[in-house]
Parts: structure tokens; sequence; C-alpha cells
């Protein structure tokens, strides 16, 4: 059944047909219902992606629809006005950064001191903008949405920018080793062809520069997204990049830096990598890896299944018990007639 679907990562056809609506575990990001196209599994490598690939319309849709959909928006009639950046969510990229300076922190590495910094589908700069922060080095970003990309020139002064439609193109026209970090936070698993992103990315890549990932995780991540066109794990990850002459450096799953709901909230619900062009690669590593990333894949999905759901009672159980202490606080305070005097003794006891 479907073994001639060849995996557009490690190239073999150990392949099937992955029904995510099989867990619990979804994402919410996204309301679009799930498995509108199909989605296939490498057994060997692991890679998660969907094939056919959903149509440019169709993704425009998606984008315009349901991506980054704005809980504030003030309306009047017709029309509607809506905050030039999603706040949150740029908040949440500002956070990203610091999970990037941990790792140089962790591995004892310095950060470069010259070049400069690009960040692919960097939408509003801000995780750009906060290395530059660190590094004083000029940043670029390179992104399909105008009002990202509005924002990081008109508040964060990031004057470099590109509007792509097509990253592929997009690199083309950068010029060859002059970067010293070039980054993808959450915008790897949206594009066509990964593999050719960082082929690119790698040549405008200067000599001792690092190429920075943060993807979701296939073994903790929801896979309905409409837009990820691939789910990675750190084995697809690390495969890409040695692929393209890249020493991964670090590839490690982990946690969000930020507040999550609870289908988010588990420690290997993204991966980040670091990686440096290098010369000398086993490029053997898929042959040497023995895993069927079938069973490891389920297995996660139903353990990051059974921790959302637990987060979730967690949640409403601590949310429950809050409401009940305030109705009792309330009662003593108006009703009871000691109720106010023991209140203001208890405030001044915790005061000292
Ligand atoms: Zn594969």
């Amino acid at each position: 059944m479907n073994t001639k679907i060849q995996c557009p990562i490690c190239y073999k056809n150990k392949t099937e047909i992955f029904n995510n609506s099989t867990f619990f575990y979804r994402s919410f990001t996204c309301e679009k219902p799930r498995n509108i196209h199909n989605n296939y599994l490498c057994r060997n490598c692991g890679l998660i992606w969907q094939n056919p690939q959903p149509s440019d319309n169709e993704l425009s849709k998606f984008y315009a629809d349901q991506y980054r959909k704005s809980p504030s928006k003030v309306s009047f009639y017709k029309k509607s006005v809506d905050l030039p950046i999603q706040l949150k969510e740029s908040q949440n990229s500002f956070l990203r950064a610091q999970a990037f300076l941990n790792i140089f922190k962790k591995l004892n590495l310095s950060l470069p001191k010259n070049g400069k910094i690009l960040d692919i589908g960097g939408y509003q700069g801000l995780f750009a903008w906060t290395l530059s922060a660190f590094t004083g080095l000029k940043a670029k970003i390179i992104d399909y949405n105008p009002n990202g990309l509005k924002f990081a020139s008109s508040f964060l002064g990031i004057e470099q920018q590109q509007i792509s439609n097509d990253i592929l193109l997009s690199l083309l026209e950068n010029t060859k080793n002059t970067f010293s970090i070039i980054s993808m936070i959450h915008s790897l698993e949206h594009m066509r062809d990964p593999k050719e992103v960082i082929r690119l990315s790698t040549e405008l890549l200067k000599d001792n520069g690092y190429i920075y990932i943060e993807v979701p995780n296939s073994l903790g991540s929801g896979l309905n997204d409409p837009t990820h066109l691939y789910t990675f794990n750190k084995n697809s990850l690390t495969l890409i990049l040695i692929s393209n002459n890249l020493n991964p450096i670090y590839v490690e799953s982990g946690s969000l830096t930020h507040q999550a709901e609870p289908e988010f909230s588990n420690d290997r619900v993204v991966i980040r990598a670091l990686a440096q062009k290098t010369n000398f690669i086993d490029k053997d590593f898929t042959n040497t890896k023995k895993s069927n990333y079938k069973i490891i894949i389920y297995k996660s999905l139903y353990l990051a299944s059974l921790n959302t759901i637990y987060q979730m009672i967690k949640k409403y159980i601590k949310e429950t018990f809050f409401i009940i202490i305030k109705i009792f606080g309330w009662i003593i305070y108006d009703f009871l007639p000691f109720g106010k005097e023991f209140f203001h003794t208890l405030k001044n006891f915790l005061r000292r």
C-alpha cells in the first residue's frame, strides 16, 4: 500500500499514510478540520508531510482566514481595524531568542562579532531585533506578510527586508557568504522545499556562521495545522542539515519559552537546532539508525494526548479551587462580624 511514495528527506520508500485524527492531541492554533490532505509518515527517518501539498490558493486562504487569527479587533459597522501585529505572538518571538542564547551559553560559544543576521520568515522582526541587541549586528528579515515587515521597519528600525512570495527566489537575490546568523523560527515547516531552503541558506552563510532552526516536533506537537507542510523530529531535521554539509552542533527537543495552553505544555513540543558549515560529514547517518519511527511517533503522540488531558483537568481543578476560596473569602469579609478585622490582621501579619 502506497509503498511507491518516496520520503522527500531520506529518499527511502518506507512510507505510509498517517492519520492524525486518531489522536486526541491536536493543535488549536488552526480551526480547520484535520486531514484535508493526506499526511505521510516515513518509518525510516520519522518525517511527516502532506502529500499532495495544498495549492498556493488554498494556503493563502488558510493564512488569511485562520493563521494568527486576531483576538483583538475594533469594528464599526462593516469595517474593522486590527492591531498592526499580533501582540501575544510577537512576545513569543521575543522570548524565543532566550532559547537561542541559552544554547550558546550551554555550549560555551560566543556570539558572532561581524557579518549580518538573516531571519527567514521573520514576521514582525522581534527575534532578529533581539539578536541584534545582543550582537550589535545588523539584521535583515524575509517574510510574505507586508504588515509584519512594516512593523519591523517603523517600530524596530529594521531597514533591510525582503517581501517574499517565493522563498527560493528571494534567497537567490542575496549575496553569498554574508550572514553570520541565519535563523528560521517556526518557518521551515511552512516551506514547500525545506531541503533547498537550507541549501541556499548555507551558501549565504559565512564560513564560521550559524544556522539556527526552531520547528514543531512531531513527537510532541499537534499535527493538524494545514499550513505545516512538514513536521520534523530530531532525526529528520538532522538529516536535512547533514545532507547540506552542515554540522549539527546542537539538536534537542524542548518546551516552549513562553506560557502555553495545555496542548503545548510538554517538554518536547519543539526542536531547536544549531549548525555550522563543515567539510567532514558522516553522510551514512541515515543508514546507521535502525529505529522504526512509526512506533516511536505513535507512542509519543498517545503519551502527548494523555498529558494534554491531564494538563486540562489540572488547570480546571486549580481554577475551580481558587473560585471556591474567593467565594469563602467574600462570605467571611462581608457577612461575619469579625471578618473585616480578621482580614486586616492577616494583611498586617503578611506585611511583616
Ligand atoms: Zn524519510
